[in-house]
Parts: structure tokens; sequence; C-alpha cells
């Protein structure tokens, strides 16, 4: 069975102002779907394309050794951008409540993590991703390059943003910390939260 995009979910103008229905048409219709598409070609006739995203990428050694770049590109790609969309939705809670507030007390608060995070994005040379994760009953704040997944170092993102240009450049252009300032303001907390309660501590 191959991989697929998921459906958003919502309108691509859906997260207006903040994130423009143009970048979100392409960036789901377009970037998502070449990941799945190359991660989809890279893995015929391997006989380990069944099996859920995470698993796969958590555990990288199982593909041939001629496979596994573009496997962990493009299948860190898709399941980095699911989870993006997810934690997008529109309508949910615009602040954390329940475990996940406390997670984030003790980092210091969320201005503190989201400034942190924020950091984290801007930091992140060229492309890639700044994390919330969970740690035991906490949080860790992280990056990674490229389409690398915390799950392949073994850890559960609840929340991810995307720094690549493609995510930002038609709005936003060269001023990844305006995009970053503005992101926050689409987060759906309800589905962080569950992210959070369904993580392996
Ligand atoms: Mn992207």
């Amino acid at each position: 069975m191959a991989y697929s995009v998921p459906d958003l979910g919502y309108a691509f103008d859906a997260l207006e102002p903040h994130i423009d229905a143009k970048t979100m048409e392409i960036h789901h219709d377009k970037h998502h779907a070449a990941y799945v598409t190359n991660l989809n070609a890279a893995l015929e006739d391997t006989g380990i394309g069944d099996q859920p995203i995470e698993q796969l990428i958590a555990n990288l050694d199982q593909v041939p050794d001629d496979k596994r770049t573009a496997v962990r590109n493009n299948g860190g790609g898709h399941a980095n951008h699911t989870l993006f969309w997810e934690i997008m939705a529109p309508g949910g809670a615009s602040e954390p409540s329940g475990a996940v507030a406390s997670a984030i007390e003790g980092l210091g608060g969320l201005d503190t993590v989201k400034e942190a995070v924020n950091d984290a994005g801007v930091k992140r040379f060229g492309s890639g991703w700044a994390w919330v994760v969970r740690a035991g009953d906490g949080v860790e704040i992280t990056s990674t390059p490229n389409q690398d997944s915390p799950v392949m170092d073994g850890k559960t993102p609840i929340l991810g943003i995307d720094v690549w240009e493609h995510a930002y450049y038609l709005n936003y252009q060269n001023r990844r910390p305006d995009y970053l300032a503005a992101w926050w303001n689409v987060v759906n907390w309800d589905v962080v939260g569950a992210k959070f309660d369904a993580a392996k501590g």
C-alpha cells in the first residue's frame, strides 16, 4: 500500500492573513505531494512500505542502502507535513491547556517557549524545521535540517514549524522572523495537546 497525501481538512485560505491561500495550495498540493511521490518511488519493490510513516522513518536502518537517503528526505517530508497541517487546523484552542500547558510552564511559559522555538527556526541555516517534542512529563525544543524528523532520533514531536522558504516566501519573502512570529496565530492547541497526551513520555 502506497503512502498518500492527507486531505488538508480545511480551505487553503483558512489561515489568512497569517499564511496565504496560494502558499498553502502550493505547499500541500505540490511540495507535500512530491515528497509522497518520491517516497513511494523509492520504496517500490522493497516490501517495507506498508507501515506507519513514523515507524518507517524511526527505523531507517531497515531501508536498503541505495534507498535510504531518498526515504529519509521524502519520508521525513511526508511525516513532517502531515503533522504541520494537523496542528494548524482552524477552530481549536488558541492557548494550551491541560498537561501540555503544564509542560510548557516547566520551560518558563508559553512566551518563553515561543521565543526559543522562533530562535531555533531563525538560526536553522538553510532549510529545516523547529520543534517542540515531548520529553518525560515535559517538553524540549529542538530543530532539524532538511526534512529530518525528531522521530529519527526516537523523539515524538507535538509541534513543528516548517522554515523552508517554500513555507513563507510568497508572503514574507526573506523575512523568516516575521513568518515565525505570525505562525503562532494559527496553532491549534487542542491538536497539540492531544499529541502531547498520546506521545510516549
Ligand atoms: Mn514544507
